[in-house]
């Protein structure tokens, strides 16, 4: 039995992909390439390059597989993007939960661990965040991920179909071994950003807004380290495959750290001095997202290995210094 990754060629997927295969799990993945890379994902895994709003090709693969369950990341990810777009991330997002789902009645398909969002909440009225705060997005991103996890809610009362949504916080870092890691085109998270100024690829930073009511008036985050996000989902998979109802689960390290205070902390990790400036904030942002994150350790069992961020930093910094122009620089492995 194959557990099916959709969008194993992105930045979180391709690093689930790779636990999966080192616990022994039979892997097919299914991406469309268009923000993936096809270097990314281990080559123990069988790929299939297609789009899940492709009924047909999405029918093709689950003829060929015979899958235990889908961990699904296919979806855009931009919140700046979203706030330009919106119809994209209706479109891809939730209409392609849609497709998924009609896919999975019908080869009888009952399980699947889906990446929600901490975006899925908007501006919070109490930090940190529990599951059951009101789910009210402030950009189409969050919006498009909540509509997908409300889908997903009447598709297990009315077919059977059982979820876990895994509300992310901030991930960031990279396989410490530097193979794989975080490369988007154009590149709009902090972390990665930082990492190219300090690497001499950006002037640089922009902090987008200093007059938040936070401590230092930047956002406030909340990041978790790639490798612990992944094993999540597998665990949340075997949560799934013991027989649980559906549920949620916030997955955050429980503290906040703003943009400022990341940049101190990518400046000690890379010694570099990483010039930065203010600039107005970005639409769509809410202030501070931090994350209640003792359900998913108390019920799945989830431990995350990173509790430092310049650990998390460190690892990104790694891949960074061994893939200077990310996956351009590796070439396929097919
Ligand atoms: N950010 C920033 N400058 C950048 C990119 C991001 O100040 O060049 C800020 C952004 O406004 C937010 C935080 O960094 O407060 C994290 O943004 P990111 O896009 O990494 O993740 P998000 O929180 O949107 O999922």
């Amino acid at each position: 039995m194959a557990v099916l990754v959709l969008g194993g060629a992105g930045y979180i997927g391709s690093h689930a992909v790779d636990r999966l295969i080192q616990k022994g799990y039979d892997v097919a993945v299914v991406d469309n390439l268009v923000t993936g890379h096809r270097a990314a994902v281990n080559n123990k895994a069988r790929f299939y390059e297609g789009d899940i709003r492709d009924a047909a090709f999405l029918n093709s693969v689950f003829e060929q597989e015979k899958v235990e369950g889908v961990i699904h990341f296919a979806a855009f990810s931009i919140v700046p993007e979203s706030m330009k777009d919106p119809l994209k991330y209706f479109d891809n997002n939730t209409a392609g939960m849609v497709k998924l789902l009609e896919a999975m009645a019908r080869y009888n398909v009952k399980k699947i661990v889906f990446s929600s969002t901490a975006a899925t909440y908007g501006e919070p009225k109490e930090v940190p965040i529990r599951e059951t705060a009101p789910q009210v997005p402030t950009n189409p991103y969050g919006e498009s991920k909540l509509a997908m996890e409300k889908i997903m809610h009447w598709s297990d009362i009315a077919y059977g179909i059982k979820f876990v949504a895994l509300r992310y916080f901030n991930v960031a870092g990279a396989k410490p071994d530097g193979s794989i890691g975080e490369d988007h085109h154009p590149e709009t998270h902090l972390v990665p950003i930082i990492l190219q100024v300090a690497a001499g690829e950006r002037e640089q930073l922009q902090i987008f807004g200093n007059d938040y009511p936070t401590p230092d008036g930047t956002n406030v985050r909340d990041y978790v380290h790639v490798i612990d996000l992944a094993d999540a989902h597998i665990l949340a998979l075997e949560y799934l495959k013991q027989g649980h109802e559906s549920n949620a689960f916030n997955l955050g390290s429980s503290t906040g750290f703003s943009n400022k205070q990341i940049l101190d902390a990518a400046r000690s990790v890379t010694e570099r001095p990483i010039p930065a400036v203010n600039a107005p904030r970005r639409a769509g942002d809410p202030s501070t997202l931090i994350a209640a994150s003792d359900k998913a350790r108390s019920i799945l069992g989830w431990k995350p290995q990173y509790d430092d961020v310049k650990e998390i930093i460190k690892t990104a910094w790694n891949w960074k210094k061994n893939a200077p122009a990310g996956y351009d620089d590796r070439g396929g492995n097919e």
